[in-house]
């Protein structure tokens, strides 16, 4: 064998405290070695052109670059040598960046440790053997989960880009967050007005699927050809037939259910139709509180329906779909602020959370628009918003930002003014994040045109005066003194935490999430929408918090990574796959119970059953090679034989 080996500087991010000359010197004298140089970037332009080079100059048949990590740039070095016309596996990487120079300052060390990792890396090389991909068909369609802008976004996208797209929504309406918002900041424009014509687009758009009050139960297969069990619930209602007219509401005894699109700030019917833009419009009904359901006496909404569409009796239905590729755009909920007994853990009724505050400053909400305190009706005079409450918390294990709330509690605070001028707003705030366009303009308007008044400080405890109104107690840290304000009203900026069940999605999705729940993008600055598992993206919030923004571009961009992927026409398996020695499978079916992607089947192989890799799902992990008592299992590109001679290589430096 042939081999060529080049060690980077990266600048000086290796050769500031790695003697790389040094290094190449050394690995000249490794076996089969027949040529070894230090590159300055060997990732650029120059650095690529000298390996291909090197390859016709020296008749190479395998190539070791000792750089950074191979996240990133093992899939360029591999485009490289498979220019100079090498099988890109005959390639292997030795990480001296974050394995070495960027962790030790002792450069003869460094320098002795990255010739070590070089030696490993020379000795798989040679027990490397050519491997090729095998092409399969994609299924052009696209499963999107959650239809809040994020989702709403991606979902028109790609069904304007002619990708047909199912659209999976576990409330029974699109528009997440954004539809319960009245207004939206910086420009104060009102929520429905824009984000209603894109539900609309989705509800009308041809190539999208919509199915509302769903969730995804189980995903299988791959890249290209996943296959996806979603459940529909039940909602009593056949929206087949159903107008959205409202009959039913209107006649509906049950009065008191509690009104989960209105945050509970008011109670609606049993038969509820979410918001008047809902989409779908369609009627539901809550067992939990219809009469009919619950006592088998009422009925009212069947006798009232003109078109015959309640359906007491409805269950559950699982359908399956087959798409190519998936978006996650789940969101985010607001986390459980009573444990802040300060606060009143939830006893008073005027001390709410900014979401409650949103629909009571919504047309559409209990109120209709018209700020009124949940305990008497009375309009506040004195409003307090209180910033951070669950948030940058390290207390309660929360120390991160919820990143939206500064700008919110700014509009509302202005809202407030602009629905009752002889108001008076104050917000205790830590600090005031507002770095995007035309925020921190707008936080001065709230404050210098709007006369909310800021205190940055943290609020200690709120509690009733027995006169109808609360005292907020706090320090003002900047005056270095007590403050205490009589509000009668005080609105909660709560921190948010990934939404319900994301954990339990991610396992499912089989992409990696942080110990908040939100799930993990594949690089935080290089691919942000990409995640770990090919063919799965993410866009808004479930990935970090976002305002609408910076969720609708990121429902752009996870669209832009669908299209990208379907302007193929067959996608390549990654060789690197496990492969069962049927001469050693006794088909104890370990392997078959321990692969978590479901990649390996029982077959019968001249009379004898036997485990068999389905190519094109393997993942190449490596679970059942260390699974397998027979060693029956091989993963290709990481063989028993390859990690041993990586190991004895270290042994004998
Ligand atoms: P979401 O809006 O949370 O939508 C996610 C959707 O996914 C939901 O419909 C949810 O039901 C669904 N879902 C979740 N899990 C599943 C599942 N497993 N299966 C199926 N569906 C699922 N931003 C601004 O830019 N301007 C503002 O004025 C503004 N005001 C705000 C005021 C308040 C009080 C709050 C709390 C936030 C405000 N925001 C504002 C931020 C804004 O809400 C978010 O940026 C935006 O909603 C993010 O959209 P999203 O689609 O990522 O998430
Ligand atoms: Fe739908 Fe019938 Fe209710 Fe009208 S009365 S909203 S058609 S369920
Ligand atoms: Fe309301 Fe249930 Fe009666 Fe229908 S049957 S009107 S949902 S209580």
């Amino acid at each position: 064998m042939r081999i060529g080996v080049f060690i980077c500087h990266c600048g000086s991010n290796i050769g500031g405290t790695v003697d790389c000359a040094k290094v190449a010197e050394t690995a000249r004298a490794y076996p089969d070695v027949v040529y070894a140089v230090d590159l300055m970037y060997s990732c650029a332009e120059p650095g690529q052109a000298a390996i291909e080079a090197a390859i016709h100059e020296h008749k190479l048949d395998g190539v070791v670059v000792a750089s950074c990590s191979p996240r990133m740039h093992e899939p360029t070095f591999r485009r490289t040598v498979e220019r100079a016309g090498l099988n890109r596996y005959m390639f292997e990487m030795a990480n001296i960046r974050e394995h070495v120079s960027w962790i030790g300052k002792d450069k003869v060390a460094n320098t002795n440790k990255a010739a070590e990792l070089v030696e490993m890396a020379v000795a798989k090389l040679r027990n490397d053997k050519p491997l090729f991909s095998k092409s399969f068909d994609i299924n052009k369609r696209v499963l999107i989960i959650g239809g809040g802008v994020a989702g709403i976004q991606a979902a028109l996208d790609c069904a304007d880009g002619g990708v047909p797209v199912v659209l999976v929504e576990r409330q029974p309406t699109i528009g997440g967050k954004m539809a319960k918002l009245d207004k939206t900041f910086p420009t104060v424009d009102c929520s429905a007005c824009i984000l209603g014509p894109k539900m609309v687009d989705v509800a009308q758009h041809p190539n999208i699927t919509l199915y509302a009050m769903s969730e995804v139960e189980d995903v299988s297969g791959y890249v290209g050809n996943f296959t996806v069990k979603i459940r529909k619930r039940a909602t009593y209602v056949d929206w087949s037939l159903c107008t959205g007219c409202g009959a039913c509401t209107e006649k509906c005894p049950s009065k008191k259910t509690p009104d989960a699109f209105n945050e509970f700030t008011g109670p609606t019917t049993a038969i509820n139709i979410a918001f008047p833009q809902a989409i779908p419009k369609k009627a539901v009904i809550n067992p939990e509180y219809c009469r009919q359901m619950t006592k088998g006496k009422c009925g009212v909404c069947a006798k009232v329906c003109p078109t015959g569409a309640i359906k007491y009796d409805m269950q559950d239905e699982v359908v399956t779909e087959e798409v190519g590729c998936i978006v996650a755009a789940t969101g985010y909920d607001l986390m459980d602020w009573t444990i802040y007994e300060q606060y009143g853990g939830g006893k008073y009724p005027d001390v709410i959370t900014s979401l409650q505050y949103e629909r009571l400053l919504s047309a559409s909400g209990p109120t209709e628009g018209h700020i009124k305190r949940p305990s008497d009706g009375k309009e506040p005079q004195s409003v307090v918003f209180i910033q951070c409450v669950g948030s940058r918390d390290k207390s309660i294990g929360r120390p991160y930002c919820s990143g939206f709330c500064c700008m919110y509690t700014a509009k509302q605070a202005v809202l407030t003014k602009d629905h009752i001028p002889t108001s008076q707003s104050y917000v205790f705030y830590m600090d005031i994040r507002a770095p995007s366009k035309l925020y921190d303009e707008f936080t001065r308007r709230a404050i210098e045109e709007y006369g909310t008044e800021y205190i940055r400080g943290r609020v200690s405890k709120i509690y009733p005066d027995g006169n109808g109104q609360y005292i907020v107690k706090g320090v003002d840290t900047l005056l270095g003194q007590p403050v205490e304000i009589r509000a009668d009203l005080v609105v909660l900026a709560v921190g948010i935490e990934a939404s319900k069940g994301s954990p339990q999605l991610a396992e499912k999705l089989r992409i990696s999430y942080d110990s908040y729940g939100f799930f993990m993008e594949s690089h935080p600055k290089l691919k942000p929408v990409e995640t770990n598992t090919a063919g799965v993206f993410l866009a808004g919030v479930c990935q970090g918090t976002k305002d609408i923004p910076s969720s609708v571009s990121q429902g752009s961009a996870a669209a832009a990574k669908v299209l990208a992927l379907f302007a193929r026409d067959k996608l390549e398996n990654d060789p690197q796959i496990a492969q069962v020695d049927n001469k050693r499978c006794v088909a104890c079916g370990k392997c078959i119970r321990c692969c978590p992607f479901g990649a390996i089947t029982e077959v019968e192989f001249r009379g004898e059953k036997k485990a068999q890799v389905i190519e094109t799902v393997c993942q190449g992990c490596g679970v059942c090679t260390s699974t397998c008592p027979q060693g029956a299992i091989q993963l290709s590109h990481a063989t028993d034989n390859q990690i041993l001679a990586e190991v004895n290589a270290l042994c004998q430096c």
